[in-house]
């Protein structure tokens, strides 16, 4: 291990703003948050850049606070602290489950939000419920900060709108999800410590039979996570019927392009997402 840990450099800045001169002024230096992705690359062999950048000291990038419009929340708030916040639980509960099946207790304990955004996979379990809660985010470096809307910020596998030196900061969630019924689940090998196959996060809206509105996000079946707008549209002020949900399964089908691979089969994915889909729309009349 000694041997190969000599190639890499891990600075720790006392500061937000020592953190952004360190990234601005290293180019190629990239963050070091939990490390519990980048800790299993280094372990492989496969991690690339060199330079690390600790910020999981920063206190800028901690803590939980609600305004009557949002609740934001620092970039390195773990799965742990998701869990044990009382707003988050009443108001965004697919957050807090989504937090409750990633990875173990130890994981739990160290992965941020933050560091499962950046890092991208398309099978991660909380962002499916960041976009249903309409997301945004706060990039920030030395030339300035901005939100962005999280839907958007992800266009390719792998692929995000981050320059090289910027952080992601903060991640904030409307408070619009009163009346709304929330519906999350992960389909996955095992309970417990598994990678998601389907992952399927979604809001839904009722009056008198008809459906007000939905949110509908898909992970694992694509190349990023998915939401899924055309069957949003397409649901929109119907009456919730079968006929409604046979039309909103042909069109989540044409929203999402899943593969076969080592978790999983294209088919299988395909049927469960619609599955779900069925699931949460059924339950949206009780
Ligand atoms: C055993 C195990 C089980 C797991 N199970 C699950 C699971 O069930 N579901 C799931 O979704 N994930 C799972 N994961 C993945 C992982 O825990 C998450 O992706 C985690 O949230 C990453 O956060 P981190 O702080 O550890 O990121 P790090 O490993 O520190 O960083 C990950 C990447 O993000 C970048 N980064 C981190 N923070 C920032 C920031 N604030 N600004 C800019 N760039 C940043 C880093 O440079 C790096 O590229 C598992 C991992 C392991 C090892």
């Amino acid at each position: 291990m000694m041997p190969l840990l000599d190639r890499y450099q891990l600075v720790t800045p006392a500061s937000l703003s020592e953190a952004l001169d360190d990234l601005a002024t290293h180019p190629g230096a990239r963050p070091f948050a939990g490390g519990t992705d980048l800790m299993v690359l280094l372990e492989a062999g496969k991690l690339a850049h060199r330079d690390y950048i600790n910020i999981w000291g920063l206190q800028e990038m901690r803590g939980i606070e609600a305004s009557n419009t949002h609740v934001t929340f620092g970039a390195l708030t773990t799965y742990t602290q998701v869990q044990s916040d009382p707003i988050l639980r009443r108001e965004f509960p697919m957050l807090c489950q989504a937090a409750s099946e990633t990875g173990g207790l130890a994981i739990q304990n160290r992965g941020t939000l933050g560091g499962n955004i950046i890092n991208a996979s398309p099978a991660a379990d909380s962002p499916p419920a960041l976009l249903a809660y309409d997301a945004e985010i706060e990039l920030v470096s030395t030339r300035g900060s901005r939100w962005v809307p999280y839907q958007g910020f992800h266009t390719g596998y792998k692929q995000m709108q981050i320059a090289e030196d910027e952080l992601l900061t903060r991640i904030r969630l409307p408070r619009n999800t009163a009346d709304a019924k929330h519906y999350y689940r992960k389909v996955g090998t095992r309970k417990a410590q598994a990678i998601s196959k389907v992952c399927f996060a979604a809001l839904g809206r009722m009056r008198d039979g008809h459906i007000i509105d939905t949110r509908i996000v898909v992970g694992s079946v694509a190349p990023i996570v998915v939401r899924c707008v055309q069957t949003e549209n397409t649901l929109r002020g119907q009456k919730l019927d079968e006929q409604t949900i046979e039309t909103a399964c042909d069109s989540l089908v044409r929203e999402i392009s899943p593969i076969d691979d080592v978790r999983s089969t294209s088919r299988y994915r395909f049927q469960v997402a619609k599955n779900l889909l069925v699931d949460f729309l059924t339950g949206l009349q009780d």
